[in-house]
């Protein structure tokens, strides 16, 4: 079977505008206000002559903080048990949440290969500002913009190398 990569997050970081990125598609919706897509969405990358499944998570329509985090909880859940790679996106515009560390827990936990990105990081002070989720404790954060592309040929490289 082909591997699956997935992308997790708290809403809004801009796992949908990754997907869209690496699956070159305007699949996923991207919206200002968190909970447009549906609840999950597959797609295909094919990078260096090799292709893997890609899938976007977190469009939910959420009325409370509670749920937000129930909703993220199991879709972290599902990517645990059926992807191959995790992509845990945050948002070094915004920083580190409370739900940011509630998906960390979770993943750590999981034993399975975990890319931590650190996305939003448009230009290099941004990027430098992503040293603050290696704190995470998911290894070195990925500094990329999902918007602009920059960092996302060296994530596309180092993904390969976890199959
Ligand atoms: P999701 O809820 O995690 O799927 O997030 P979306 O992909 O829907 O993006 C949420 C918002 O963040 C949108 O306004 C995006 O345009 C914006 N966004 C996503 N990636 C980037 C990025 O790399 N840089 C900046 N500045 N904004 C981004
Ligand atoms: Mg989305």
């Amino acid at each position: 079977m082909q591997n699956l990569v997935a992308i997790v997050g708290r809403p809004n970081v801009g796992k949908s505008t990754l997907f869209n990125r690496l699956t070159q598609s305007r699949q996923a919706i991207v919206t200002e206000t968190a909970g447009t897509t549906r609840d999950r969405q597959y797609g295909k990358v094919i990078w260096g002559g090799q292709e893997f499944s890609l899938v976007d998570t977190g469009g939910w329509v959420v009325n409370s903080d509670d749920i937000m985090e129930d909703e993220i909880n199991k879709q972290v859940r599902i990517a645990i048990e059926e992807a191959d790679v995790i992509l845990f996106v945050v948002d070094v515009m915004h920083g580190l949440t409370d739900l940011d560390e509630g998906v960390a827990q979770m993943l750590r936990k999981s034993g399975k290969p975990v890319v931590v990105i650190s996305n939003k990081s448009d230009n290099f002070e941004l990027g430098h500002q992503s040293a603050e989720f290696y704190s995470l404790g998911l290894g070195d954060p990925f500094s990329i913009s999902a918007i602009n592309g920059s960092g996302t040929g060296d994530l596309l490289d180092h993904i390969l190398t976890l199959f």
